[in-house]
């Protein structure tokens, strides 16, 4: 019989973790976050015997951390009765195609690519949870699927992404809902990896975000965003807003103020044409922390928008607190705001809101044009979507938008 895991009992990690500085860091984190750790150093004997006395739920190898390879450990361990189980996170520095394969072969269970972060591992601990891969300790595991392989090779394409220059930006136009003039553009990242194509930012974000990637990618985004943007004002485009989204980890980050200063700086943009999007989510922290954030990015005479309004929690009071320009009506709502009531009230009420706020409102998502009609007799101020245009490259942007005057709807 398999034996699931009573609900309310601290997950046991045992960290091969060698004389990594970071591993009284990994340990501490681990324990915060409510899980039980030992850490141990030495060769797979050493391993096995803390593994049969410890008896954790999982087992984290860093490569390099143990005098004998992750394949011999994993022998090792099957090889007891106790322990053949026993889910194994290898962290490992090269993960081509053939290594992964060797892995899996030899029963790892998740690959994680190195160097990892204890939030990383925090992350890994989930998925296997809810793999149902977590058992108690002596009893058989759970399948996990080949996914988990899978997503450390493209985590590993990630990291290199950047360098290989496989990571590319479109602009979306973003239009006065009553007059069809073109106000600005919002800039979205792509990603063209040569084997999976082209992969959504809803993706690899994330997986961004829990790499700390993301920081590096941001900075990329707002700087190819910032430089094009001066160079269409430079030929004459001297009024056009971009627009580019920040994610929750980018806005904690303590160098995003510099990151954000030196982008305008080098580039030459007056701050006034950047906008900064952040989502609701970002706002939820401490409040305080937050309006200090935002008015320290503001002082630099930038714009923010809060995007995908309506899905979070944010109350007017809330909102009040903030140094905001402009609401952004999540997509969701703009979709059944003609067939919706729910929606076109929820709509109503956000360009109500804002406007008693003096903010600006933009709709998003805008697919129809009835959607726009009905957008514009709420008192929306601006619309963005696929009727106007799906996202684009600049020379495209250019091609549609800037060489046939302004206006465009
Ligand atoms: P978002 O910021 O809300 O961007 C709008 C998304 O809606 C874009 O998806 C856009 O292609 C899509 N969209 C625009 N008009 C329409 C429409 O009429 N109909 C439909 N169905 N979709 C429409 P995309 O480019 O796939 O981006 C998805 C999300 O990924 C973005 O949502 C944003 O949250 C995130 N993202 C994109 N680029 C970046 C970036 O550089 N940094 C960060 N942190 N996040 C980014
Ligand atoms: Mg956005
Ligand atoms: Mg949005």
């Amino acid at each position: 019989m398999l034996s699931q895991l009573p609900a309310s009992r601290p997950l046991r990690i045992l960290l091969c973790q060698g004389e990594s500085p970071r591993a009284r860091e990994l340990v501490e984190y681990l324990e915060q976050d409510g899980y039980e750790v030992e850490c141990v150093r030495g060769g797979n004997g050493t391993c096995l015997a803390a593994a049969l006395r410890f008896q954790p739920h999982v087992l984290v190898v860093e490569e390099n951390s143990i005098r004998l390879s992750i394949v011999k450990l994993c022998r090792t361990l099957q090889r007891s009765e106790e322990t053949q189980h026993l889910p194994v996170v290898a962290c490992v520095g090269d993960v081509s195609p053939d290594r992964v394969e060797r892995f899996e072969q030899a029963g790892v269970t998740e690959i994680l690519a190195a160097p990892t972060t204890p939030s990383l591992i925090v992350h890994c601990m989930k998925r296997l949870e809810q793999g149902g891969a977590l058992r108690e300790p002596g009893s058989k595991a759970g399948g996990i699927s080949l996914w988990a392989s899978e997503r450390a090779a493209f985590e590993a394409c990630l990291r290199q992404a950047e360098e290989r220059e496989e990571l590319s930006v479109c602009y979306q136009p973003r239009v006065d809902a009553a007059t069809g003039d073109l106000l600005g553009m919002e800039c979205l990242v792509r990603w063209n990896h040569p084997q999976f194509g082209c992969v959504p930012p809803d993706q690899f974000i994330p997986l961004a975000e829990e790499t700390g990637l993301i920081n590096s990618i941001g900075e990329w985004v707002l700087r190819e965003a910032c430089t094009q943007a001066e160079a269409w004002r430079q030929r004459g485009h001297t009024d056009l807003r971009v627009s580019v989204n920040l994610s929750a980890i980018q806005f904690r980050d303590s160098d995003l103020y510099e990151t954000v200063q030196r982008a305008l700086r080098d580039t030459g943009l007056p701050a006034e044409w950047l906008e900064l999007e952040v989502t609701e989510s970002i706002l939820m922290g401490d409040p305080s922390e937050t309006a200090l954030t935002l008015e320290r990015l503001k002082s630099l005479g930038l714009h923010v928008s809060i995007d995908d309004f309506g899905t979070g929690y944010s109350s007017l009071s809330y909102l009040k607190r903030f140094p905001i320009d402009t609401l952004k009506i999540d997509r969701s709502f703009v979709d059944g705001i003609t067939s919706d009531p729910d929606d076109a009230a929820i709509a109503t009420a956000i360009v109500l809101m804002g406007h008693s706020l003096r903010l600006r409102v933009v709709g998003e998502g805008v697919e129809t044009t009835d959607q726009q009609t009905l957008l514009h007799l709420l008192g929306c101020d601006e619309i963005q979507g696929y009727l106007i245009s799906p996202p684009i490259p600049a020379p495209a942007f250019e091609q549609h938008f800037l060489n046939r005057g302004q206006k465009v709807a």
